[in-house]
């Protein structure tokens, strides 16, 4: 049995208090096997984490990692228009290879910020797949289904793809990579499809995941339309059971908030993507009193601009507090469990605690740094003042990922090279 000790750190525990603790983990079955005081010699190899943070790897509940190529193509416009004018010409001029090296460039992005598991919907899901496996982080992948301007035989091709995606790579990487169902939205699936392949995705056992409130755009017609809020929609769809989860949930009344917590679905508030596209503040702080299961993600990165789960977590404390006009709203504690076991259970990944038999998903913050100084409180400073680039070291399924901020399993000069390459020539492409 290969075995890794990481010695020296301060730990979080699931019940988000911090205390000294040394960590043994049996590298081939990716656990943990036991945390104790003393456990410095144990481990055929060892981590040094004195002076040092050791949490849960971060979950980051919903993505789109291969849009990193988009970065800072578009900025500075309101959703639609910035979906129609750019970032849709940029998709459709998008390569299979493309997507792979995109992906490359998120996970690389992943490590280093301390994410060690994610949920994405995209396309050409295989591609991400492969990426996944090569640098070693858990994930949740789907093939996001559009219908809206397709014709019929396109429309049930596309969502007997995401079906399909999400048979056949479930359980792949070793058991890292699991799968769900993925209509884009409420609004850009037409109803007939999600009556026929709704079932589909329960026959074969996998979570639904989309959008819902992410505008009042997604909101209004819907209510016109139907004359019921869109989560009252999605339960009549069978979209709301307690595997699923949407990300989002900026525009939800009280109606919906009482589905969600009575359902069990859950909602993956991204801060960063909101407030960038102007798309409105998720009452986080009710959906929390009224015991929803939230989660917090990145959204892809043309809309954030980074993949830092550090950054979403101090924009989520602090918008929760702007959105109620309470400063004790959404308080560090809550945020702690936002980067961890929160958006793990709200994406259904095993992951995100740190305790005996637990997954080894790690990472070790340095906090040997004049902004995490004094140490009065470090939740606090996880909620308010950790940034990427204090994550050491990023351990994922008993695996170091990167050790010395040196990532182990990309090549970092080169995948940002070829991203590079490739976002250019994409870009030219879609300008033609
Ligand atoms: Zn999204």
């Amino acid at each position: 049995m290969a075995t890794l000790a990481i010695t020296g750190g301060r730990l979080l525990r699931p019940d988000g208090t911090i205390s000294r603790a040394d960590v043994l983990i049996d590298q081939d079955e990716g656990t943990i096997l036991e945390l104790d005081d003393d456990l410095d010699g144990t481990g055929e190899t060892t981590i040094d984490a004195s002076n040092a943070l050791v949490t849960p790897g971060f979950v980051n509940g919903h993505s789109h990692v291969a849009m990193t190529l988009l970065r800072g193509h578009a900025d500075d416009k309101p959703l639609d228009t910035w979906l129609q004018e750019d970032i849709w010409p940029a998709e459709d001029e998008l390569t299979p290879e493309d997507i792979r090296v995109g992906a490359e460039l998120g996970l690389l992005e992943m490590i280093k910020s301390g994410t060690t598991a994610f949920a994405d919907m995209y396309f050409e899901v295989p591609e991400i797949a492969a990426a996944v496996d090569t640098a070693g982080l858990r994930a949740r992948l789907g093939h996001g289904v559009v219908t809206v301007a397709a014709d019929e035989a396109a429309a049930r091709e596309d969502a007997q793809t995401s079906i399909d995606v999400a048979r056949e790579l479930d359980g792949a990487a070793d058991g890292r990579i699991s799968t769900a169902f993925m209509p884009h939205s409420l609004t850009t699936v037409g109803e007939e499809y999600l009556d026929e392949f709704v079932p589909k995705a329960r026959e074969i056992g996998v979570p639904i995941h989309y959008h819902a409130n992410e505008t009042t755009d997604e909101v209004a017609p819907i209510v016109e339309e139907r004359g019921v809020r869109p989560l009252a929609y999605a339960a009549e769809k069978g979209m709301l059971e307690p595997e699923d989860f949407v990300a989002h949930g900026v525009h939800v009344d009280e109606s919906e908030i009482e589905l969600l917590a009575e359902a069990g679905t859950g909602v993956i508030h991204c801060p960063g993507s909101n407030m960038k596209l102007a798309s409105g503040m998720a009452p986080v702080q009710r959906l929390l009193d009224a015991g929803v299961t939230v989660g917090l993600g990145t959204d892809g990165a043309a809309s954030n601009n980074d993949l830092s789960l550090l950054d979403e977590a101090r924009d989520a404390a602090m918008v929760g507090k702007l959105e109620t006009g309470d400063a004790s709203a959404v308080p560090a504690e809550a945020v702690a469990e936002f980067l961890t076991h929160g958006t793990a259970d709200a994406i259904g990944l095993d992951t995100g605690r740190l305790e005996p038999g637990a997954a080894a998903d790690i990472a070790v913050i340095d906090l040997d740094a004049p902004h995490l100084t004094p140490p009065h409180d470090f939740v606090s400073h996880l909620a308010y003042a950790v940034a990427a680039a204090d994550v050491k070291h990023t351990i994922c399924d008993g695996q170091v990922l990167m050790r010395d901020r040196e990532v182990q399993t990309l090549d970092e000069r080169a995948v940002c090279d070829r991203a590079s390459e490739r976002a250019a020539a994409l870009v030219d492409r879609a300008a033609e």
